[in-house]
């Protein structure tokens, strides 16, 4: 039995370590039951899928890859440990996400470091470094804002005065709200979606190292998150390419007026000049046409 809760693999843990998670309630009172996974008989064939990595393998006990047990406690044991948390692991990247307790107990074994890289919910799941991580800096002596030394019981940092723990369900993923993109509405909408609810958290939670890496990269790093800028650049691109085309147009077509005025200029001349000949030469005989046609009523 206890034996059966040995391995519930959570994110950010060695493969083969034991769970440190609290042996759970007993959920399931078939500890002797032939271990199966969840998916086991997945329609791969006699395969089992292992439920806490997803790793396909004919042993149906314990995975292979993670090395957690199928079992219905370990699964508990697994399950009670999830959570919004998690730690970029290379070697185990489909581990599920662990709760603040157990990010803590792995802060406390020296498997969060300052420079691990996390994701939770003072991160709004964006990756950021542990040391700039609200509620976890913490957990390892440092302010997550101003990066002094602080006591991992502290509330509230001596130096800067920001908050530095973290309070929150396993539930809570801390997703920042939903805004418009540009192109999927009016730009009015698109630009009160974006600038109407800035909502400020009382500490940025995607700030860059101080001391590892430089600012330049964090700006740029924090504003990428943000879906509007990105998207925002492709109805910019366009524009500038159709200014420089009316602009060009713009100087055909003033070249063009100027031609046709020049030339009407011309004819306009031309044709005066024609008029005041044709009028010297005929004036004298229209008088007489004048005359004829006055005349022409009082023939019949
Ligand atoms: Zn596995
Ligand atoms: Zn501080």
């Amino acid at each position: 039995m206890a034996s059966a809760t040995t391995t519930p693999p959570t994110n950010g843990h060695a493969p083969a370590q034991p769970a440190p998670p609290t042996p759970p309630a007993p959920p399931a009172p078939t500890p002797a039951a032939p271990p199966t996974g969840f998916n086991a008989g997945t329609p791969g064939g006699e395969l089992a899928l292992c439920p806490y990595c997803g790793h396909r393998q004919s042993n149906r006990v314990q995975c292979e890859r993670c090395k957690g047990l199928f079992e219905p406690l370990s699964r508990q044991a697994t399950q009670n440990a999830m959570g919004p948390w998690y730690l970029r692991d290379e070697q185990n990247p489909f581990r599920p996400g662990c709760s603040f307790e157990k990010l803590k107990a792995l802060a406390e074994k020296g498997r969060v470091q300052r420079d691990s890289i996390i994701r939770g919910p003072t991160t709004r799941q964006f990756w950021t470094l542990a040391c700039n991580t609200p509620g976890v800096a913490v957990l390892l002596g440092e302010c997550h804002s101003c990066h002094r030394r602080v006591s991992p019981d502290d509330y509230m940092c001596k130096s800067c005065g920001v908050v530095l723990g973290y309070t929150g369900d396993r539930q809570h993923m801390g997703l920042s709200p939903i805004k418009l993109l540009p192109g999927e509405a009016s730009p009015a909408a698109v630009a009160s979606s974006v600038m109407g609810t800035s909502d400020r958290r009382p500490h940025g939670p995607v700030r860059e190292i101080p001391a590892i890496t430089p600012a330049p990269a964090a700006p740029v790093q924090q504003r990428m998150p943000e879906p509007a800028p990105v998207t925002q650049a492709e109805p910019e691109g366009p524009a500038p390419i159709s200014a420089g085309a009316r602009l060009a147009e713009r100087r055909r077509q003033s070249r063009r007026d100027a031609m046709r005025v020049a030339i009407a200029t011309i004819i306009g001349v031309g044709v005066m000049g024609g008029a005041i000949g044709a009028v010297a030469m005929f004036s004298p005989s229209s008088g007489d046409a004048e005359a004829a046609q006055a005349e022409t009523p009082d023939q019949p």
